[in-house]
């Protein structure tokens, strides 16, 4: 595919269309700032029409059962892989995420198609012994039309997994992809086109503001899923709120820990430290570790370890399968995490390693900085405590345990936490004192369909990834049939 330049266009009512507004936004190649592609702008129109083509084809949608349900959600899926070449060129293009690792992201895609559509049986009621002259039962039905808005660091694994449970569930769908990154939707919007019943799918891509908002804000969506930042999270709060009486799931950002305790092998933690931050897609993942807490015990030899390996990591060409890293996904988060990196300085945490742009013509245009590593970070400064979304690691230091689990739920955060010891005591009491939805022992960043992801304090409402995400997009009813 090359530099080739990409039209894409929304999904409306089974058809592929522009914005009502005749208005495009471009999609820039991070890497060297190029134009890469464009796509529709869409509107508040836009989304009208999307929201009546969704509810439109919902009661027929709505009245399939499960198991046919579930055959065409697996058709998705092997059209998502059919093209997944096409569709990681063009996502590694779009966001600057390295394409070694990208390859993953579209079987995952399709791997959640699958896991919804085989759980399409478990979307069942009860029977309730509520008196002995009734008979009591609960039905699940869907929502009707779900809205759901995803962020930029994974643009088509998000997108389509949206889909998964919100469909299985029997509902339509109305999804906006991230302005920064919105290409490979036009691919989604494809195989939905050609699989799907029209209307099914909705794709609107543009701005969140006005086509996010104008999602949250319709009176004929009444169940939200959000997936981005705490800010926007609290705006969409606020917008449904205003409008509605709205069910809203939000999977938000992290400040995750990695707590090591002293038992641990300095070598073993450094890897883990550098692999678990995500590099390859510039630590542009709400799941990084990118809290490294150390017991003393392990902090100089640890931290000699990470810078070793964080300066052997290779910055380059997206594209190239030899890249490790590259650069952030736009200009505006260049810039936020730029900003992050001198409140380190202006805070008075040591600089290891990185926070600079890299040296060298391949790096004077795009939007490229160094990993980079500050030590003594204390739970004072910006960059203990805020998100920053980037290549950067804040390492701290710990005495006793008391210390450790102070440290790990210093932040407004509570998504994953990663804790490294032998002591099968210390894990447990760590992994509960923790305020985090997704803990590992002895493991990081690996996520496993059937348990539930999500994060405790302001990082989410609600979980995805098992059943508990497949069920909140029903509603329950409840019958009373008297037997007397
Ligand atoms: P973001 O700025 O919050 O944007 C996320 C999505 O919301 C985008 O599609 C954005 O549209 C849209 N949006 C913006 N303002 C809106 C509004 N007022 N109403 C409705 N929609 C609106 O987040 P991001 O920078 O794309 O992604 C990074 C964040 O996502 C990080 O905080 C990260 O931790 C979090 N994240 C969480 C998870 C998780 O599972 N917990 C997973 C991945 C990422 P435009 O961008 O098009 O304007």
């Amino acid at each position: 595919m090359g530099k080739q330049q990409i039209v894409s266009r929304m999904l409306i009512g089974g058809q592929l269309v522009e914005s009502d507004s005749g208005q495009w936004l471009d999609a820039i190649d991070p890497s060297t700032e190029e134009l890469i592609g464009r796509f529709p702008s869409g509107s508040q129109a836009d989304v009208a029409r999307a929201v009546e083509a969704a509810e439109s084809a919902q009661p027929a949608w709505g009245a399939l059962d499960p198991v046919s349900r579930g055959k065409l959600l697996r058709k998705v899926a092997s059209a998502l892989r059919e093209r997944s070449e096409e569709a990681l060129h063009t996502e590694v293009r779009d966001t600057g995420n390295t394409i070694t690792k990208m390859k993953g992201d579209v079987e995952s895609a399709a791997y959640a198609m699958e896991f919804f559509a085989g759980l399409g049986t478990e979307i069942k009621g009860e029977t309730v012994p509520a008196s002995v002259d009734n008979l009591h039962l609960t039905l699940r039905e869907p929502y009707g039309v779900v809205g759901r808005i995803v962020p930029f660091n994974h643009p088509i694994k998000f997108a389509a997994h949206a889909l998964a449970a919100p469909l299985m569930a029997g509902n339509t769908v109305v999804v906006k992809p991230p302005e920064q990154s919105s290409l490979s939707a036009g691919i989604l919007a494809e195989i939905c086109r050609d699989l799907l019943p029209p209307g099914t799918v909705n794709i609107v891509t543009g701005n969140g503001m006005p086509a996010g908002d104008a999602i949250v804000r319709h009176p004929s969506i009444k169940r939200i899923a959000f997936t981005g930042s705490v800010p926007t999270g609290l705006r969409i709060q606020r917008a449904a709120a205003e409008t509605g009486i709205k069910h809203i799931t939000l999977e938000l950002g992290g400040k995750n820990p990695l707590i090591a305790y002293p038992d641990q092998d300095p070598e073993k933690i450094a890897d883990i430290a550098v692999s678990a931050m995500n590099f390859a897609w510039q630590g542009q993942s709400c799941g990084s570790t990118s809290r490294l807490l150390l017991h003393e015990s392990l902090y100089d030899k640890v931290l000699e370890g990470v810078v070793e390996r964080v300066a052997a990591l290779r910055l380059g060409d997206p594209m190239d399968p030899a890249s490790q890293m590259g650069p952030l996904n736009s200009k505006a988060h260049y810039d936020r995490v730029c900003a992050m990196v001198q409140a380190g300085h202006d805070d008075g945490a040591r600089l290891m390693i990185g926070g600079k742009r890299p040296p060298g013509a391949a790096f004077k245009k795009g939007f490229w900085l160094q990993p980079t590593v500050f030590a003594d970070v204390d739970r004072s400064m910006r960059i203990a405590r805020e998100e920053i979304f980037g290549p950067v690691l804040s390492v701290f230091k710990w005495r006793d345990e008391k210390e450790a689990l102070e440290l790990a739920n210093a932040t407004e955060y509570g998504l994953t936490a990663s804790i490294w010891t032998n002591d099968i005591k210390a894990a447990l009491r760590a992994a509960r004192a923790v305020r985090a939805g997704y803990v590992w022992i002895n493991g990081a960043s690996a996520h496993h369909y059937g348990m539930p992801f999500g994060g405790m304090k302001s990082s989410g409402l609600g979980r995805e990834e098992g059943i508990d995400e497949l069920l909140s997009y029903t509603e329950t009813k409840s019958i009373h049939i008297k037997l007397t």
